[in-house]
């Protein structure tokens, strides 16, 4: 329920209260219905008048579903995040246990008639023998035969035959055997694997340009963590998951992978997670909502590309796996390695604290060198759907001459982002948000890129009826077009809108492999941890944009942007080149980024924090409001406020209420109101604080608000 609390229940009749486990399902009364609960805690008083009391109907499981140590992340997090303990729990269920299933009776093992069974005494029944041959080779767990396609009436013949039983999960260890061996770490990737300890809570950061070999580094880590018959956890940004990514881990290891992302269906996220829970999978690897996945045997978590923004979730429960996935490691007694080549300024501030270990793969596998970069500097040069000559002369010598492959970057899809009448001066704006509609014109529409909004491209101005309508403005389909009629090769556009589906991407990573000259054009999508080996010169088309962001983290995103699409290029091959286009070629960022200091940008970035007390400093938090009515918002948050203030911790102090950056949004009005607080102890208790008074507060009916604890935007 999304309720800030429990609920006291009596034990269900016949059963005593030891005889529960904290982290069993239950099915109780709750108003009218019956609903699925996890018991908490059991205690002998109840926190309500005794006479109210409702006993639980029945208990669902046997034994805890999740570890003690599952609960304990779920009430911190639930605590830290100030969000519904109820919705919390659920994170770390599948649907169908929430819904109030039993776990699936999938697991079948060996009899001992089955162990001793000749080779060849199946030849009659293949797929029998083929199932059997697997569980004898030890390779595939129980729970995996029924995944890898073995029907369940070939099991229940081996079952009538005796040669193979149900089990409840495995206990048996994951298999630790390799498939292959890897190669043999270098010196910086050796220093980094000695300091890991297993079997002890300890944090690394690992920061190395793509190519730089952390991969091997986490893949050498879970060969140690199997060896110790414990079960590793890696995360993984949401577009970084592709099957290769799998693939990498399946080729090296005899354990199985499971895999969970939100894109799952449901019975495959059932088996992943069961995978998970019984320990049959040694290798758990999925997007944000896997750090909540409960482990038989926890002992290492990995969080790839940890400055990742899809680490945070922007709705709902608020949290950010990163930093879950840090206490987990606290509360499972594990090590926990965040990787990246552009490490986030919190991270490496721990790292600076002496809180992270900070270990550097400063040379690139296979030598590859890192591209050279360089400003183009736009002032007064003609462009052309963004592209000044230069850019253009350098994408021709690298596909048309040398043959390679190009990159260009541009955070905005669609083909331009305002539409203006030429006669009257109308412009297209979204009629629910303070925004402007970007015009698709493949798609022969206008569309909102902040609410749902869509509506045909008018042919004509609806004030004046002109016909002169023009647009202003960059977007990915004008550059394609351009690019297409004035280059030879294919011109490939990776955005939301032209990359839907799994098979898109596949395809396009296809075409990265198949090294063919061409020019991949594309969103923030082609930054995520891909490899395009064959890209030789990487362009960032309007640099500007990134840079003056209204977010006080514009320039730290801005500079592991452009080091992570630098990473692209020239990855077999040396000489790569990457050309910023700018307006601003003198600002310090651009200097430093061009001497390729990385550091020197994040020290200078982290000094600017530093001074203002913004994260990872001050610890910030908003609250925010969104309602019909423009006044109501800012109404509340003003009383919250007003409530609150004289109750904070001294290193507390609120901020507003302000507008947010687009006040307006699918047609309701949004306010936030700051609170920075200079210690984490602060923060909790000010969240805590400001989420009671919220609760209690009279407010309009429609009014919505909540706290985002740690917010990674703050438009
Ligand atoms: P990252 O994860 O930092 O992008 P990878 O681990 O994927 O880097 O390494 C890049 C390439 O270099 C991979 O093909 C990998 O197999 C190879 N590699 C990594 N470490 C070594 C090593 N010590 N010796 C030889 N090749 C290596
Ligand atoms: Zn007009
Ligand atoms: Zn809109």
């Amino acid at each position: 329920m999304p309720l800030r609390r429990a609920f006291d229940y009596l034990a269900p009749e016949g059963l005593s209260l030891p005889s529960l486990s904290p982290g069993v399902r239950l099915r109780v009364p709750f108003g009218s219905r019956e609903i699925t609960a996890i018991l908490l805690e059991t205690v002998d008083e109840a926190s309500v008048d005794q006479k109210q009391l409702r006993a639980a109907n029945s208990v669902l499981d046997e034994e805890p579903l999740l570890s003690p140590s599952i609960m304990a992340l779920c009430s911190w997090a639930s605590d830290y995040y100030q969000h519904p303990v109820g919705e919390v729990f659920s994170a770390a269920l599948p649907k169908a246990l929430r819904d109030g299933r039993g776990l699936s009776q999938t697991h079948w093992r060996l009899t001992t008639r089955g162990k001793g069974l000749p080779e060849g005494a199946l030849s009659r029944a293949p797929s029998q023998a083929k199932a059997l041959a697997a569980l004898q080779r030890g390779e595939q767990p129980p729970l995996v035969l029924s995944e890898a396609g073995v029907s369940s009436a070939v099991l229940r013949e081996l079952a009538s035959k005796d040669l193979i039983e149900r089990c409840r999960g495995t206990t048996e260890q994951p298999n630790a055997d390799l498939k292959e061996s890897g190669p043999t770490p270098g010196a910086e990737q050796a220093e980094a694997l000695a300091a890991v300890k297993l079997g002890e809570f300890n944090c690394h950061l690992l920061q190395g340009v793509t190519g730089s070999g952390k991969t091997e580094v986490y893949l050498r880590l879970i060969t140690a963590c199997l060896e110790r018959g414990d079960q590793a956890l890696v995360l993984i940004p949401e577009i970084g998951l592709t099957p290769q990514t799998v693939e990498r881990f399946e080729a090296r290891f005899k354990t199985p992978v499971a895999v969970l992302h939100s894109g799952m269906a449901d019975g495959q996220r059932f088996a992943a997670w069961q995978a998970a829970q019984s320990g049959s999978a040694g290798i758990v690897m999925g997007t944000r909502s896997a750090i909540f996945t409960p482990l038989a045997r926890p002992g290492l978590i990995v969080v790839d590309e940890e400055h990742d923004g899809s680490y945070k979730q922007q709705d709902g429960f608020r949290y950010s796996a990163r930093d879950v996935a840090v206490k987990r490691a606290q509360l499972e007694a594990c090590p926990v390695i965040l990787g990246s080549a552009t490490p986030s300024l919190e991270s490496l501030e721990n790292a600076r604290r002496g809180r992270y270990q900070h270990h550097f793969l400063r040379g690139r596998q296979g030598g590859g060198e890192l591209p050279m970069l360089q400003t183009v500097d736009l002032r007064g040069l003609h462009l052309n759907a963004g592209i000044s000559d230069y850019l253009l002369a350098a994408i021709r010598d690298t596909v048309e001459t040398q043959g390679r492959q190009a990159l260009l970057f541009l955070n905005r899809r669609g083909f331009a982002p305002t539409l203006q009448c030429h006669d009257c001066g109308w412009v297209a704006d979204c009629d629910h948000c303070d925004a402007r509609l970007t015009v698709h014109l493949r798609k022969r529409c206008l569309r909102c890129h902040h609410c749902a909004a869509q509506r045909a491209l008018p042919p004509q101005c609806p004030d004046c009826a002109s016909r002169s309508l023009l647009t202003h403005g960059l977007g990915t389909e004008q550059t394609e077009e351009f690019l297409n009629t004035v280059l030879r090769c294919p011109v490939h556009r990776v955005d939301s809108d032209a990359m839907r589906g799994v098979d898109a991407m596949q395809s396009l990573l296809e075409v990265a492999q198949s090294e063919k000259p061409c020019v991949i054009l594309g969103t923030q999508m082609l930054t995520k941890g891909h490899h395009f080996p064959a890209v030789q010169l990487v362009g960032v088309i309007d640099a500007d944009a990134l840079l003056y962001s209204a977010d006080f983290r514009g320039e730290e995103r801005m500079a592991q942007l452009v080091v992570q699409v630098a990473g692209r290029a020239g990855r077999e091959s040396a000489g790569g080149k990457v050309l910023i286009q700018t307006h601003y070629p003198d600002d310090p960022l651009f200097e430093l980024l061009r001497d390729g200091h990385f550091e020197a940008i994040t020290s200078s970035l982290l000094e600017k924090r530093r001074s203002s007390g913004l994260p990872p400093f001050g610890q910030l938090m908003l609250l925010r409001s969104d309602a019909r009515n423009e006044q109501d918002g800012e109404a509340f948050l003003r009383a919250v406020k007003r409530e609150s203030q004289q109750y904070l911790p001294k290193d507390c102090q609120l901020i507003g209420p302000l507008p947010s950056a687009m006040p307006r949004r699918a047609g309701r009005f949004r306010w936030q109101l700051w609170c920075i607080a200079a210690s984490r102890r602060s923060a909790i208790a000010a969240a805590r604080l400001l989420v009671d008074r919220a609760e209690v507060l009279k407010k309009p009916r429609e009014l919505s608000w909540f706290i985002d604890v740690d917010p990674s935007d703050v438009l």
